[in-house]
């Protein structure tokens, strides 16, 4: 009996809505769920089909990067969710996916602009894109170093208000409370990704939207003041 029971269920089931809501194609993704009061998190093994997967294939991995519990290899981009959740106090779930629409602005070098109040429900602003790694980044600790262009963006954005970026070439990073909540933004980022770059086929000059709309979707799902569905 593990004592990361609960802990591996959690990113199992995470894991299994990337198929359910089609933000993977292939084995192009994963989520994580951690445990902060216990120093570790739990992350799919690499390169495991999920229609074979079970919890129980979770791997366990320690905020240094030590393997505690597990008998497959963790998922290659495990350093970088591990440096999201060193860096980004108060998230417990990173997802990682190549969600076609949100990976176009990835690789087209552009942010997500907050072109609609669907948007505002989940982000609060612009999704923004990473600078580039350089080639000594990429040749050195490759996946360690996407977190760290990552954490680098966000020097003066708030990762608990824009929870979710795209890196450069890439896709998209997407972190929350709970790996439930966390893959929901992922797939809020793809329908956002989608509608904006429809929005922008229609009109580029599109703009937007006003910061006071923006503020009153995202505060009234958000923080101190929300009031939009039921309470916890
Ligand atoms: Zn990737």
């Amino acid at each position: 009996m593990s004592q990361y029971n609960d802990l591996k269920a959690e990113c199992y089931e995470a894991n299994l809505l990337l198929p359910e809501y089609k933000l993977i194609d292939l084995t192009f993704g994963n989520v994580s769920v951690s445990d902060p009061a216990r120093g570790v998190f739990a992350i799919k093994p690499s390169g495991v089909d999920y229609a074979v997967m079970k919890a129980d294939d979770m791997v366990v991995v320690d905020f240094e990067g030590k393997i505690v519990e597990g008998t497959l290899r963790p998922s290659s981009d495990t350093p970088t969710h591990r440096r999201l959740f060193q860096a980004f106090a108060g998230i417990r779930s990173v997802v990682h996916t190549h969600s076609r629409n949100a990976t176009a602005f990835a690789q087209a070098g552009r942010g997500i602009p907050c072109l609609g109040t669907t948007h505002c429900d989940y982000f609060n602003g612009e999704v923004p894109v990473t600078r580039a790694l350089s080639a000594a980044e990429v040749q050195s600790d490759y996946e360690w170093e996407t977190g760290n262009v990552i954490v680098e963006r966000f020097r003066d954005l708030n990762p608990l208000e824009i929870p979710a970026v795209l890196v450069k070439n890439h896709g998209p990073f997407v972190w929350g409370p709970s790996g439930r909540k966390a893959v929901e933004s992922a797939f809020a980022l793809e329908i956002v990704a989608e509608m904006a770059m429809k929005a922008l086929q229609l009109n580029p000059q599109a703009e937007p939207v006003p910061a006071y709309l923006l503020d009153k979707h995202f505060k009234r799902k958000h923080g101190t003041g929300a009031y939009y569905g039921q309470p916890a």
